[in-house]
């Protein structure tokens, strides 16, 4: 095992000034901050770090039980509880993570280069690795592991055995540098690009600035950009004395001077002069941030003095990073996470826990390549990924590559190996496959992605990405805006408004919401089936479900006697009693549920009732968007209070209440009660702060064909495309079926494509629909995007004259969803 990350306990609770109690000699070489992620738990120090919605303090109990006998907490532990257990008690957690990692860093004398900016840090990072690794043996931050918690794992992945290191750091708060910087103490620094994120933070983009230039505070060097003004005045007025300072420009007089770029055939010339050399670069990006990002490794390489061949090579080959891990639908019902090009041990939890979070109900099957230049012997790299995929309760591994078919012995599970992917495709039976989830994950030179296309189930060319990650950061936002206390229901009606059924409930099931929400009966027995336990509260429950509620343990909102006294008799046949029911009240939506006048007769009927048992009491708002009805939203709170305090004052146990949707959590912060119900907000939209959001779902297709059409003839049925010049017209396979309106017909709807929009020629067909490509260069097979991150949801919801909900849930059920997470 790696000696450089062996540490004793009490050498530990020295370094984070706090105390141990437990045994001095125990010795731990992991370190583990997230209860979910298992790993070897004999070696493990967990960190109970207590963020705003979690606390590590809660799990204690769990980790314990899966073996960690180390833990670092804040919080008073009843050490009764946990016999043989160690703990060291420090007043903050993560600043005990964060100064650990410090010391761990000193251990290391090789070059540390460090990367901030606004965009492109991981971009920066992994071109970087992409063109040295042949020369050195790297360390570098796992994807994105960039915050105050990402920073100080990458740093502890440091070895003796590695020659250089790549961290990423990014903040969003004032006074954060300072902590990446300690733990970091890097030898040289790029400054990718300076935007506007996290701007809110900040008194201006001055301090913003200022904020992120502490990360070089030990560098002997830093490479930036002179042409944004702000980043190289701030440069220079901090460290123009102290640090050889490397700039480019396109301007004025710099160390790397850009004097021309030319584009040809997909790829960009650059030619740069640097001390007095004309050097060139052939880049196969040709998108201004990627110029950009090349161009900063660029200076790098120069500066560290790479060979003319070995930078262009670089270059050359330089591929796309994969940002992202996506899960699509494999054929015979086995669903795939890509995660190709990742190989590192660091990220490989990371791929597991998707599959753990996704993968309920199926066999988990891994296909890895060969890791290289992981810092450890083999043996000992193939034993962890072992344990890994043991905790991880994986069926099966097939490894493809001599080094981990060396290690065959090793892995416990089902196994099988290859020496290359060709071997592997070659006796590949895709049959061979069924019901599993299959994580595959490869080093880039394995060529991963032809196992997945092998095993995918072939999709239509129109599909709905739907971003996990930005799901993710809504869910955060909206829990941020919540009472410590306050539960939390999601609505997942209509297809999770129409981005998934069971891909979003296992999300949300992972990060512990309280109830999720159906519409249907047959909606909540979807997730059942795949493996949900979270409670789930069907809104519409119709008579004829009654009794598939019960079987799958479906809890019904309850809006008029009728129902109830229905329900009632089916559950007398089951012999059930005390089943979880919701009641609705109608405050003013005048839609379902009961009224003040019928509230006696309702809590006289249940109060002698030993069928039911009241788990909450709600309402719905009518217009809580809108500021013009605020009143009436005020007059609806207060009717809820009131009607709801009747029934729970006529019961002995707790009944929580809920009235507020999206907007009503975003505006009425102060009718939160027991419970809120969040809705649209999840999928990314919001009544008054859009900027908080981020996007989830982008529907896009692909350029068919193009062809050039004479002026005055006709596009399309009925001949209403009308050519008023000639024209070039691209067919895209979208159509009203696919959810793609016919009112969007003749010029009214609008799709982007490579970055100019452009408008629908003649009517939309039923599968398919034309648009007007004359004045853009475009090809057969570009992309097209009808909505997503560039083109919001809500501009076609307007060109429609109605709301981003119906656009949402009208993207019909075969157009395939793709699941990725950043
Ligand atoms: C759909 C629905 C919500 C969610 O509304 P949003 O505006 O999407 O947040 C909340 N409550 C009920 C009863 C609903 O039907």
């Amino acid at each position: 095992m790696n000696s450089s990350k062996t540490y004793q306990l009490n050498h530990i609770a020295q370094i984070v000034g706090g105390t141990l109690i437990g045994d001095d000699d125990f010795q731990i070489d992991r370190l583990s901050i997230d209860s979910r992620t298992l790993v070897l738990a004999s070696k493990t120090l967990f960190f109970a770090l207590v963020g705003e919605r979690h606390n590590g303090h809660d799990y204690i109990q769990d980790l314990y039980d899966k073996g960690i006998r180390a833990f670092v907490v804040s919080e008073n532990i009843n050490q009764g509880l946990f016999g043989d257990c160690n703990f060291i008690v420090v007043t903050d957690t993560l600043n005990a993570l964060q100064k650990l990692c410090a010391h761990h860093r000193k251990n290391f004398t090789y070059p540390v280069i460090a990367i901030t900016g606004s965009n492109g840090k991981t971009i920066v990072k992994e071109w970087l690795y992409q063109v040295l690794n042949p020369h050195y043996r790297i360390v570098r931050s796992p994807k994105s592991y960039n915050s105050q918690v990402g920073v100080p794992i990458s740093v502890w992945q440091m070895n003796l055995e590695d020659e250089f290191a790549i961290f990423e750091a990014g903040i969003s708060k004032p006074c954060e540098m300072d902590k990446l910087e300690t733990i970091i103490q890097a030898t040289g620094g790029i400054f990718t690009h300076l935007g506007s994120a996290h701007l809110e933070n900040f008194d201006d983009t001055k301090s913003l600035l200022d904020e992120k230039l502490k990360l070089f505070a030990s560098c002997e060097w830093i490479v930036y950009c002179s042409d944004d003004i702000r980043v190289s005045d701030a440069i220079k007025e901090r460290y123009a004395h102290q640090k050889v300072l490397l700039n480019w420009s396109r301007n004025t007089d710099s160390k790397l001077q850009i004097i021309s770029e030319k584009l040809d055939k997909g790829k960009i010339e650059l030619k740069a002069v640097y001390n007095g050399e004309e050097k060139t670069i052939l880049l196969p990006f040709i998108d201004k941030a990627s110029i950009e990002n090349a161009i900063n490794c660029w200076l790098t390489f120069l500066h560290l003095g790479l060979s003319d061949e070995h930078i262009y090579k670089g270059f050359c080959d330089l591929e796309a990073v994969a940002m992202r891990l996506e899960i699509k639908e494999g054929q015979n019902n086995c669903l795939l996470i890509n995660d190709y090009y990742n190989s590192d041990l660091g990220s490989l939890s990371i791929a597991l826990d998707l599959m753990n979070q996704q993968g309920k109900e199926r066999k988990k099957t891994v296909i890895l390549s060969d890791i290289f230049q992981s810092g450890f012997e083999p043996r000992d790299l193939y034993e962890q990924v072992s344990e890994l995929l043991t905790l991880n309760e994986i069926d099966k591994i097939v490894g493809i590559g001599d080094n981990i078919a060396s290690q065959a012995k090793n892995f416990q599970c089902e196994s099988v190996f290859y020496s290359t992917t060709e071997i592997f495709l070659n006796t590949l039976d895709p049959n061979g496959f069924k019901n599993e989830i299959i994580l595959i994950r490869g080093a880039r030179d394995f060529r991963f992605e032809r196992i997945s296309s092998a095993l995918q189930y072939k999709a239509h060319r129109t599909i709905l990405e739907v971003n996990l990650t930005a799901m993710v950061h809504n869910l955060n936002y909206f829990r941020s805006l919540l009472q410590p206390n306050t539960k939390l229901m999601v609505m997942v009606k209509a297809f999770s408004y129409g981005s998934g059924s069971t891909e979003i409930a296992n999300l949300l099931q992972y990060h512990h919401v309280d109830y999720l929400a159906v519409a249907i009966a047959d909606e909540g027995v979807d997730l059942r089936t795949n493996g949900i336990s979270t409670p789930i509260v069907v809104m519409n429950p119709e008579l004829h479900s009654f009794e598939t509620m019960i079987d799958y343990n479906l809890e019904p909102e309850i809006y008029c006697l009728s129902v109830l006294k229905s329900f009632e008799s089916i559950l007398k046949r089951s012999g059930l009693k005390n089943y979880p029911i919701h009641l609705k009240l109608d405050t003013g939506m005048f839609r379902m549920g009961f009224v003040d006048h019928e509230l006696d007769e309702l809590i006289n009927y249940l109060k002698v009732n030993p069928y039911f048992h009241i788990r909450s009491v709600f309402s719905h708002l009518a217009g809580s968007d809108e500021e013009i009805h605020d009143d009436y939203t005020e007059s609806q709170i207060a009717k809820f209070e009131d009607w709801s305090k009747q029934i729970r004052t006529a019961f002995a146990y707790e009944i929580d209440r809920h009235i507020l949707n999206t907007s009503g959590i975003e505006r009425f912060p102060n009718a939160q009660f027991e419970m809120v119900r969040l809705g649209i907000g999840l999928y990314g939209v919001s009544a008054t702060k859009q900027n908080m959001l981020m996007n989830v779902s982008s529907l896009k297709t692909t350029i068919s064909q193009i062809k050039w059409v004479e002026k005055d003839q006709t596009v399309g049925y009925s001949r209403k495309g009308k050519l008023n010049k000639k024209s070039r017209i691209g067919i895209i396979p979208i159509g009203y079926a696919d959810g793609f309106n016919r009112k969007l017909s003749n010029g009214v709807g609008q799709v982007l494509v490579n970055g100019n929009l452009v408008s629908v020629v003649g009517n939309v067909c039923m599968d398919m629909c034309m648009i007007d490509l004359t004045d853009i260069e475009a090809e057969e097979g570009d992309s097209v995007i009808i909505f997503g991150d560039d083109y919001s949801l809500s501009r076609i919801a307007e060109k429609l004259d109605t709301i981003p909900y119906e656009i949402l849930t009208t993207v019909s059920r075969r157009v395939k969803r793709i699941y990725f997470q950043e």
